[in-house]
């Protein structure tokens, strides 16, 4: 198998709606900070999408699309089949049907604009780049908020621009060549089901929905 082409995909990520992805709280000194805390680059403190996030999105959305041939089981684990398009993209986790990942999605950093709206509004409101939330949990049997209900939880503001970087490698075989525009139709696919259903957490509430701006695709020399 040989390496024959690399094909970037680029775009920029907007949050239509606000977006949380869980980060950890240990080593933050943050007094008065929001139990639930967002994802943040370790020394700048700024927000980003981790391409694991994206990656793993797109692939169990295209995996539940009838179009991908996946073998979804039973136990909520990813297709390990090794054949489908999905195993062929992605990477099959399967020991025996072990399938080189062919897309690459870099971490996904903020856009100059967006670095500099969050900037603005932590020097003028001393927001520390996302938005605080807070949300009762309602006793079912009494109606009111639950004892301690009030749980606080960061997000990033709809409005914030992410930089989408997805890489992918096409490979020529003894079997042929790797399928170019179907290859790149198949993570278009999943970039589309990702803005009909949503990244981060909290969906179902309304959180994450993005929307997907000047999408480009080329050939890496
Ligand atoms: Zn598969």
């Amino acid at each position: 198998m040989k390496l024959n082409q690399f094909v970037s995909i680029t775009g920029t990520i907007h949050c239509l709606t606000q977006l949380r992805i869980g980060g950890t709280k240990e080593g933050i000194v943050d007094p008065g900070g929001a139990e639930n805390t967002i994802i943040r680059h370790p020394i700048t403190s700024l927000p980003y999408i981790p391409g694991s996030s994206l990656k793993g999105k797109m692939r169990s959305l295209l995996e539940l699309d009838k179009s991908s041939g996946a073998d979804i089981k039973d136990d909520g684990k990813p297709c390990g089949c090794g054949k489908c398009f999905v195993c062929k993209i992605f990477g099959s986790h399967a020991m025996s049907n072990k399938e080189i990942t062919r897309i690459l999605v870099r971490d996904s950093s903020l856009t100059e604009n967006s670095e500099a709206m969050l900037r603005t509004a932590q020097e003028e409101k001393g927001i520390n780049f996302a938005g605080i939330k807070s949300e009762n949990i309602i006793n079912r049997r009494t109606g009111t908020a639950a004892d301690k209900g009030l749980r606080t939880q960061e997000t990033v503001p709809a409005g914030t621009e992410f930089k989408l970087d997805i890489t992918i490698k096409l490979f020529h075989s003894e079997s042929g060549n790797d399928d170019k525009a179907g290859v790149i139709d198949f993570v278009k696919k999943g970039l589309d089901l990702l803005q009909k259903d949503y990244l981060g957490g909290s969906g179902s509430r309304g959180y994450g929905k993005i929307k997907i701006n000047n999408l480009e695709v080329n050939d890496l020399a």
